[in-house]
Protein backbone atom coordinates (compact mmCIF):
# COMPACT_ATOMS: atom_id res chain seq x y z
CA UNK A 1 0.00 0.00 0.00
CA UNK A 2 2.50 2.41 0.80
CA UNK A 3 5.15 0.69 -1.74
CA UNK A 4 7.17 3.32 -3.46
CA UNK A 5 5.92 3.29 -6.87
CA UNK A 6 2.52 2.99 -5.66
CA UNK A 7 0.91 6.79 -4.79
CA UNK A 8 0.10 9.32 -6.75
CA UNK A 9 1.58 11.30 -3.65
CA UNK A 10 5.13 11.59 -5.49
CA UNK A 11 3.48 13.65 -7.89
CA UNK A 12 1.70 16.59 -6.86
CA UNK A 13 5.37 16.56 -4.37
CA UNK A 14 7.35 16.83 -7.37
CA UNK A 15 4.80 19.57 -9.08
CA UNK A 16 5.60 21.93 -5.66
CA UNK A 17 9.73 20.97 -6.20
CA UNK A 18 9.57 21.76 -9.95
CA UNK A 19 7.46 24.89 -9.23
CA UNK A 20 10.11 25.79 -6.52
CA UNK A 21 12.76 25.58 -8.83
CA UNK A 22 11.65 27.40 -11.19
CA UNK A 23 10.59 30.60 -8.64
CA UNK A 24 14.09 32.28 -7.62
CA UNK A 25 15.80 34.92 -9.37
CA UNK A 26 18.57 33.44 -11.93
CA UNK A 27 20.45 36.19 -12.44
CA UNK A 28 21.86 36.55 -8.38
CA UNK A 29 24.97 34.67 -7.37
CA UNK A 30 23.51 32.44 -4.76
CA UNK A 31 25.66 31.33 -1.55
CA UNK A 32 27.10 27.55 -2.67
CA UNK A 33 24.96 24.81 -1.40
CA UNK A 34 27.32 24.31 1.29
CA UNK A 35 27.39 27.76 2.54
CA UNK A 36 23.46 28.06 2.71
CA UNK A 37 23.94 24.64 4.66
CA UNK A 38 26.14 26.61 7.30
CA UNK A 39 24.41 29.57 7.42
CA UNK A 40 20.72 27.13 8.17
CA UNK A 41 22.88 25.46 10.39
CA UNK A 42 23.84 28.52 11.99
CA UNK A 43 20.38 30.33 11.93
CA UNK A 44 17.81 27.72 11.71
CA UNK A 45 15.66 28.00 14.85
CA UNK A 46 17.66 26.36 17.40
CA UNK A 47 17.77 23.12 18.23
CA UNK A 48 17.77 23.24 22.12
CA UNK A 49 18.68 19.82 22.55
CA UNK A 50 20.68 18.48 25.14
CA UNK A 51 19.92 21.86 26.80
CA UNK A 52 18.21 21.32 30.33
CA UNK A 53 14.35 20.33 30.47
CA UNK A 54 12.92 23.54 32.47
CA UNK A 55 11.01 25.25 29.88
CA UNK A 56 11.66 28.41 27.82
CA UNK A 57 10.63 31.29 28.45
CA UNK A 58 10.11 31.82 24.43
CA UNK A 59 9.39 30.11 21.83
CA UNK A 60 12.62 30.85 20.11
CA UNK A 61 14.71 30.65 23.44
CA UNK A 62 18.27 32.81 22.56
CA UNK A 63 20.86 30.24 23.41
CA UNK A 64 24.07 31.21 24.74
CA UNK A 65 25.49 29.98 21.26
CA UNK A 66 23.20 31.77 19.44
CA UNK A 67 23.69 34.88 21.42
CA UNK A 68 27.28 34.07 20.51
CA UNK A 69 26.92 34.03 16.80
CA UNK A 70 24.62 37.31 17.06
CA UNK A 71 27.44 39.47 18.32
CA UNK A 72 30.14 37.70 15.57
CA UNK A 73 27.52 37.96 13.24
CA UNK A 74 27.23 41.86 14.50
CA UNK A 75 31.01 42.71 13.67
CA UNK A 76 30.59 41.41 9.76
CA UNK A 77 27.28 43.18 9.31
CA UNK A 78 27.14 45.91 7.38
CA UNK A 79 26.46 49.71 8.54
CA UNK A 80 22.62 49.92 7.35
CA UNK A 81 21.35 47.81 9.39
CA UNK A 82 23.86 46.53 12.29
CA UNK A 83 21.03 45.08 14.83
CA UNK A 84 20.51 42.22 11.75
CA UNK A 85 23.24 39.68 11.66
CA UNK A 86 23.80 40.03 7.87
CA UNK A 87 24.56 36.04 7.20
CA UNK A 88 21.14 36.11 7.82
CA UNK A 89 19.74 38.24 5.53
CA UNK A 90 21.63 35.79 2.77
CA UNK A 91 19.17 32.96 3.36
CA UNK A 92 16.87 33.23 0.56
CA UNK A 93 13.37 32.30 1.97
CA UNK A 94 12.24 32.26 -1.32
CA UNK A 95 9.29 34.07 -3.13
CA UNK A 96 5.73 33.99 -1.97
CA UNK A 97 2.82 33.20 -4.16
CA UNK A 98 0.20 34.96 -1.19
CA UNK A 99 -1.13 31.33 -1.06
CA UNK A 100 -2.27 32.22 2.47
CA UNK A 101 -4.21 34.89 1.88
CA UNK A 102 -5.45 33.62 -1.66
CA UNK A 103 -6.75 30.21 0.24
CA UNK A 104 -8.19 32.40 3.35
CA UNK A 105 -10.65 33.62 0.65
CA UNK A 106 -12.14 30.43 -0.54
CA UNK A 107 -11.12 28.21 2.07
CA UNK A 108 -12.90 27.60 5.53
CA UNK A 109 -15.47 28.90 7.65
CA UNK A 110 -15.37 30.01 11.57
CA UNK A 111 -16.26 27.01 14.03
CA UNK A 112 -18.09 27.85 16.86
CA UNK A 113 -19.03 26.17 20.41
CA UNK A 114 -17.08 23.17 21.37
CA UNK A 115 -14.87 22.92 18.65
CA UNK A 116 -14.11 26.72 18.51
CA UNK A 117 -12.91 25.86 21.67
CA UNK A 118 -10.87 22.44 21.28
CA UNK A 119 -9.21 24.45 18.60
CA UNK A 120 -8.31 27.22 20.55
CA UNK A 121 -4.46 26.36 19.98
CA UNK A 122 -2.28 29.31 21.60
CA UNK A 123 1.38 28.66 22.91
CA UNK A 124 1.23 31.78 24.69
CA UNK A 125 -1.91 30.83 27.01
CA UNK A 126 -0.35 26.81 26.75
CA UNK A 127 -0.54 25.45 30.53
CA UNK A 128 2.09 23.70 30.23
CA UNK A 129 4.65 25.60 28.41
CA UNK A 130 3.87 29.20 27.76
CA UNK A 131 5.43 31.02 25.15
CA UNK A 132 5.73 34.56 23.77
CA UNK A 133 2.33 35.78 21.30
CA UNK A 134 2.73 35.19 17.61
CA UNK A 135 0.89 36.41 14.69
CA UNK A 136 0.97 35.99 11.54
CA UNK A 137 2.40 39.10 10.62
CA UNK A 138 5.63 38.50 12.69
CA UNK A 139 6.65 36.68 9.89
CA UNK A 140 8.07 37.29 6.46
CA UNK A 141 7.06 34.90 4.53
CA UNK A 142 9.17 32.87 1.53
CA UNK A 143 8.57 30.12 -0.54
CA UNK A 144 5.39 27.23 -0.44
CA UNK A 145 7.29 23.93 0.78
CA UNK A 146 3.95 22.29 0.24
CA UNK A 147 0.81 21.23 0.78
CA UNK A 148 -0.86 18.99 3.41
CA UNK A 149 -4.08 17.63 3.81
CA UNK A 150 -5.58 21.01 5.72
CA UNK A 151 -3.80 23.90 4.27
CA UNK A 152 -0.33 25.04 3.29
CA UNK A 153 3.34 25.22 4.24
CA UNK A 154 5.70 27.95 4.03
CA UNK A 155 9.34 28.77 4.68
CA UNK A 156 9.25 31.98 6.58
CA UNK A 157 11.54 33.91 9.35
CA UNK A 158 10.74 36.00 12.08
CA UNK A 159 10.73 39.77 11.54
CA UNK A 160 12.12 40.13 15.12
CA UNK A 161 15.49 39.15 16.07
CA UNK A 162 17.44 37.09 15.17
CA UNK A 163 15.51 36.60 12.35
CA UNK A 164 14.81 32.25 12.79
CA UNK A 165 13.88 30.45 9.61
CA UNK A 166 11.28 28.11 10.10
CA UNK A 167 8.69 26.11 8.46
CA UNK A 168 4.70 28.10 8.94
CA UNK A 169 2.39 25.70 8.92
CA UNK A 170 -1.28 26.70 8.35
CA UNK A 171 -4.54 24.15 8.78
CA UNK A 172 -8.31 25.18 8.23
CA UNK A 173 -10.41 25.19 11.82
CA UNK A 174 -13.40 24.08 10.03
CA UNK A 175 -11.96 21.05 7.55
CA UNK A 176 -10.14 19.47 10.88
CA UNK A 177 -14.02 19.61 12.12
CA UNK A 178 -15.32 18.30 9.01
CA UNK A 179 -12.61 15.14 9.50
CA UNK A 180 -13.73 14.66 13.08
CA UNK A 181 -9.73 15.04 13.96
CA UNK A 182 -10.22 17.85 16.37
CA UNK A 183 -9.03 15.85 19.43
CA UNK A 184 -6.34 13.85 17.49
CA UNK A 185 -4.31 17.56 16.19
CA UNK A 186 -4.89 18.73 19.42
CA UNK A 187 -3.08 15.80 21.05
CA UNK A 188 -0.55 16.02 18.33
CA UNK A 189 0.54 19.34 19.09
CA UNK A 190 0.50 18.62 22.90
CA UNK A 191 3.31 15.96 22.28
CA UNK A 192 5.46 17.20 19.47
CA UNK A 193 5.16 20.99 21.44
CA UNK A 194 6.91 18.91 24.56
CA UNK A 195 9.63 16.99 22.39
CA UNK A 196 13.05 17.98 22.84
CA UNK A 197 15.40 15.64 20.21
CA UNK A 198 18.03 16.23 17.44
CA UNK A 199 15.96 13.54 15.25
CA UNK A 200 12.20 14.57 16.13
CA UNK A 201 11.07 17.89 14.58
CA UNK A 202 10.65 20.56 17.02
CA UNK A 203 7.25 22.22 16.81
CA UNK A 204 8.67 26.35 18.64
CA UNK A 205 5.34 27.74 19.08
CA UNK A 206 1.74 28.04 17.42
CA UNK A 207 -1.35 30.47 17.26
CA UNK A 208 -4.76 30.83 15.61
CA UNK A 209 -7.35 33.01 14.17
CA UNK A 210 -11.12 32.43 13.61
CA UNK A 211 -10.51 30.15 10.80
CA UNK A 212 -7.01 28.89 10.92
CA UNK A 213 -4.57 27.50 13.24
CA UNK A 214 -0.90 28.02 12.41
CA UNK A 215 2.52 25.89 13.31
CA UNK A 216 5.71 27.32 13.54
CA UNK A 217 7.96 24.35 12.66
CA UNK A 218 11.62 23.80 12.44
CA UNK A 219 12.65 24.08 9.22
CA UNK A 220 13.72 20.61 7.35
CA UNK A 221 15.48 22.01 4.68
CA UNK A 222 16.02 19.04 2.84
CA UNK A 223 12.24 18.11 2.32
CA UNK A 224 10.58 14.69 2.66
CA UNK A 225 12.97 11.49 2.82
CA UNK A 226 10.20 10.05 1.05
CA UNK A 227 11.00 11.73 -1.98
CA UNK A 228 14.41 10.80 -1.95
CA UNK A 229 13.31 6.74 -1.60
CA UNK A 230 10.85 7.88 -4.48
CA UNK A 231 13.63 9.22 -6.96
CA UNK A 232 16.14 6.68 -5.74
CA UNK A 233 13.53 3.79 -5.35
CA UNK A 234 15.91 2.86 -2.45
CA UNK A 235 18.82 3.37 -0.45
CA UNK A 236 22.69 1.65 0.02
CA UNK A 237 23.04 0.01 2.70
CA UNK A 238 25.41 2.35 4.32
CA UNK A 239 22.50 5.50 3.94
CA UNK A 240 19.85 2.69 5.03
CA UNK A 241 21.72 2.08 8.43
CA UNK A 242 22.93 5.58 9.05
CA UNK A 243 18.89 6.26 9.12
CA UNK A 244 18.20 3.70 11.17
CA UNK A 245 20.49 4.57 13.79
CA UNK A 246 18.74 7.89 13.74
CA UNK A 247 15.51 6.38 14.30
CA UNK A 248 16.45 3.81 16.98
CA UNK A 249 17.92 6.89 18.57
CA UNK A 250 14.88 9.11 18.27
CA UNK A 251 12.31 6.49 19.05
CA UNK A 252 14.36 5.42 22.66
CA UNK A 253 14.15 9.40 23.22
CA UNK A 254 10.07 8.89 22.89
CA UNK A 255 9.46 6.21 24.80
CA UNK A 256 11.32 7.58 27.65
CA UNK A 257 9.05 10.02 27.41
CA UNK A 258 6.24 7.54 26.86
CA UNK A 259 5.39 8.38 23.61
CA UNK A 260 4.59 5.79 21.24
CA UNK A 261 4.55 7.15 17.88
CA UNK A 262 2.65 4.14 15.86
CA UNK A 263 2.87 5.76 12.30
CA UNK A 264 6.46 5.29 11.45
CA UNK A 265 6.95 5.51 7.85
CA UNK A 266 9.05 7.29 5.13
CA UNK A 267 6.45 9.86 4.58
CA UNK A 268 6.30 11.22 8.05
CA UNK A 269 10.20 11.77 8.14
CA UNK A 270 11.70 14.65 7.12
CA UNK A 271 15.83 16.04 6.51
CA UNK A 272 17.58 18.39 7.98
CA UNK A 273 19.87 20.75 6.03
CA UNK A 274 22.62 18.36 6.57
CA UNK A 275 20.56 15.66 5.70
CA UNK A 276 19.31 14.34 9.11
CA UNK A 277 16.50 12.88 9.89
CA UNK A 278 13.61 14.05 11.43
CA UNK A 279 10.52 12.67 12.54
CA UNK A 280 7.86 14.73 11.79
CA UNK A 281 4.57 13.55 11.75
CA UNK A 282 2.83 12.73 15.18
CA UNK A 283 -1.02 12.21 14.01
CA UNK A 284 -1.67 9.00 15.42
CA UNK A 285 1.17 9.36 18.57
CA UNK A 286 -0.26 8.60 21.98
CA UNK A 287 1.10 9.40 25.14
CA UNK A 288 0.73 6.18 27.44
CA UNK A 289 2.30 5.98 30.53
CA UNK A 290 2.11 2.40 31.50
CA UNK A 291 -1.00 2.45 28.81
CA UNK A 292 -1.97 -1.20 26.73
CA UNK A 293 -3.57 0.51 23.93
CA UNK A 294 -6.17 -1.08 21.27
CA UNK A 295 -7.01 1.29 18.64
CA UNK A 296 -6.10 0.06 15.21
CA UNK A 297 -4.04 3.34 13.54
CA UNK A 298 -0.75 3.14 11.81
CA UNK A 299 -0.41 2.00 8.03
CA UNK A 300 -1.72 -1.23 6.79
CA UNK A 301 1.67 -2.08 5.38
CA UNK A 302 3.85 -1.02 9.11
CA UNK A 303 1.35 -2.59 11.38
CA UNK A 304 2.49 -5.14 13.74
CA UNK A 305 0.76 -8.83 14.27
CA UNK A 306 -0.54 -7.69 17.58
CA UNK A 307 -2.41 -4.71 15.98
CA UNK A 308 -3.72 -6.62 13.05
CA UNK A 309 -5.28 -9.49 15.24
CA UNK A 310 -6.65 -6.65 17.31
CA UNK A 311 -4.61 -7.63 20.50
CA UNK A 312 -3.28 -4.96 22.88
CA UNK A 313 -0.43 -2.97 22.23
CA UNK A 314 2.94 -1.41 23.57
CA UNK A 315 5.40 0.98 22.51
CA UNK A 316 7.60 -2.62 21.18
CA UNK A 317 4.66 -1.70 17.83
CA UNK A 318 7.49 1.17 16.68
CA UNK A 319 10.18 -1.69 17.07
CA UNK A 320 8.16 -3.35 14.39
CA UNK A 321 7.90 -0.54 12.52
CA UNK A 322 11.82 0.02 12.37
CA UNK A 323 12.16 -3.08 11.11
CA UNK A 324 9.27 -3.01 8.18
CA UNK A 325 11.61 0.86 7.67
CA UNK A 326 15.20 -1.21 6.99
CA UNK A 327 13.37 -3.77 4.82
CA UNK A 328 12.03 -0.53 2.67
CA UNK A 329 14.91 1.80 2.71
CA UNK A 330 17.29 -1.22 1.29
CA UNK A 331 14.73 -3.12 -1.00
CA UNK A 332 12.44 -0.61 -2.20
CA UNK A 333 9.15 -1.67 -0.74
CA UNK A 334 7.46 -2.68 2.73
CA UNK A 335 8.00 -6.74 3.31
CA UNK A 336 4.50 -7.75 3.47
CA UNK A 337 3.22 -5.50 0.89
CA UNK A 338 0.60 -7.91 -1.38
CA UNK A 339 -1.09 -6.27 -4.61
CA UNK A 340 -3.86 -8.68 -4.16
CA UNK A 341 -5.58 -6.65 -1.39
CA UNK A 342 -5.56 -5.62 2.39
CA UNK A 343 -6.65 -9.02 3.89
CA UNK A 344 -3.58 -10.21 1.94
CA UNK A 345 -1.16 -8.17 3.40
CA UNK A 346 -3.06 -8.73 6.92
CA UNK A 347 -2.49 -12.45 6.81
CA UNK A 348 0.96 -12.13 5.78
CA UNK A 349 1.74 -9.85 8.89
CA UNK A 350 0.42 -12.12 11.34
CA UNK A 351 1.97 -15.19 9.67
CA UNK A 352 5.21 -12.70 9.64
CA UNK A 353 5.60 -14.32 5.74
CA UNK A 354 9.03 -12.93 5.60
CA UNK A 355 11.19 -13.03 2.40
CA UNK A 356 14.06 -11.36 2.27
CA UNK A 357 15.84 -10.59 -1.49
CA UNK A 358 19.52 -12.32 -1.72
CA UNK A 359 21.02 -8.87 -1.94
CA UNK A 360 20.73 -8.04 1.31
CA UNK A 361 23.38 -8.50 3.74
CA UNK A 362 23.61 -10.68 6.27
CA UNK A 363 24.05 -8.64 8.92
CA UNK A 364 21.12 -6.19 7.44
CA UNK A 365 18.64 -9.21 7.63
CA UNK A 366 19.86 -10.52 11.14
CA UNK A 367 18.93 -6.95 11.93
CA UNK A 368 15.31 -6.79 10.18
CA UNK A 369 14.79 -10.45 11.52
CA UNK A 370 15.32 -9.61 15.49
CA UNK A 371 13.23 -6.69 14.49
CA UNK A 372 10.29 -8.69 13.06
CA UNK A 373 9.44 -10.59 15.75
CA UNK A 374 5.89 -12.23 16.02
CA UNK A 375 6.27 -11.97 19.29
CA UNK A 376 6.82 -7.72 21.01
CA UNK A 377 8.81 -9.15 23.74
CA UNK A 378 11.24 -11.03 21.58
CA UNK A 379 11.56 -7.61 19.53
CA UNK A 380 15.49 -6.52 19.67
CA UNK A 381 15.61 -3.52 22.31
CA UNK A 382 16.40 0.11 20.68
CA UNK A 383 19.92 -0.05 22.63
CA UNK A 384 20.77 -3.01 21.19
CA UNK A 385 19.70 -1.67 17.94
CA UNK A 386 22.42 0.88 17.82
CA UNK A 387 24.86 -1.58 19.23
CA UNK A 388 24.32 -4.02 16.54
CA UNK A 389 27.25 -4.63 13.75
CA UNK A 390 24.78 -3.07 10.64
CA UNK A 391 24.59 -0.17 12.84
CA UNK A 392 28.56 0.28 13.94
CA UNK A 393 29.94 -0.51 10.83
CA UNK A 394 28.44 2.19 9.61
CA UNK A 395 28.46 4.91 12.14
CA UNK A 396 30.43 7.80 11.33
CA UNK A 397 32.00 9.95 14.26
CA UNK A 398 30.06 12.74 12.95
CA UNK A 399 26.87 10.97 12.97
CA UNK A 400 26.79 9.51 16.09
CA UNK A 401 27.44 12.86 17.93
CA UNK A 402 24.54 14.52 16.15
CA UNK A 403 22.01 12.58 18.78
CA UNK A 404 22.29 11.44 21.93
CA UNK A 405 25.59 9.20 22.24
CA UNK A 406 25.55 5.71 21.01
CA UNK A 407 25.10 2.81 23.37
P1 LIG B 1 -0.77 15.78 6.64
O1 LIG B 1 -1.64 16.97 6.58
O2 LIG B 1 -1.50 14.49 6.66
O3 LIG B 1 0.31 15.88 7.70
P2 LIG B 1 1.34 16.07 4.85
O4 LIG B 1 2.33 15.47 5.79
O5 LIG B 1 1.46 15.76 3.41
O6 LIG B 1 -0.08 15.75 5.25
P3 LIG B 1 2.09 18.66 5.82
O7 LIG B 1 2.69 18.06 7.04
O8 LIG B 1 1.13 19.76 5.96
O9 LIG B 1 1.35 17.63 4.95
O10 LIG B 1 3.26 19.11 4.85
C1 LIG B 1 3.09 19.36 3.48
C2 LIG B 1 4.45 19.34 2.84
O11 LIG B 1 5.20 20.47 3.28
C3 LIG B 1 5.28 18.15 3.23
O12 LIG B 1 5.02 17.09 2.40
C4 LIG B 1 6.70 18.68 3.14
O13 LIG B 1 7.17 18.57 1.81
C5 LIG B 1 6.54 20.14 3.47
N1 LIG B 1 6.87 20.39 4.88
C6 LIG B 1 6.08 20.21 5.95
N2 LIG B 1 6.69 20.53 7.09
C7 LIG B 1 7.93 20.94 6.74
C8 LIG B 1 9.07 21.41 7.48
N3 LIG B 1 9.04 21.49 8.80
N4 LIG B 1 10.18 21.74 6.79
C9 LIG B 1 10.22 21.62 5.45
N5 LIG B 1 9.19 21.19 4.70
C10 LIG B 1 8.05 20.85 5.32
MG1 LIG C 1 2.63 15.93 7.73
Amino acid sequence: MASVGSLTRQFSALEVSQKQNGAGPTHQKKPSQNNVSKLLTKFAAPNPFPTSSSAPSTAIPKSTSTSSLQSKSKQTSRPASPAKPAAQQTIDIGRYDGGFELDNESRGEKVYGQAAEDLALDSSVSRIRPTREWHLTDFDIGRPLGKGKFGRVYMVRTKCEPHYILALKCLYKSEIVQSRVEKQIRREIEIQQNLRHPHVLRLYGYFHDDKRIFLMLEFAGKGELYKQLVKLGCFTEKRSSRYIDQMADALHYLHSKHVIHRDIKPENLLLGINGELKIGDFGWSVHAPGNRRTTLCGTLDYLPPEMVEGRDHSEKVDYWALGVLTYEFICGAPPFEDKSGHNATYKRIAKVDLKIPSKVSPEARDLIIKLLQYEPEKRIPLTDVRRHPWIVKYRSKSSSGSGQTAP
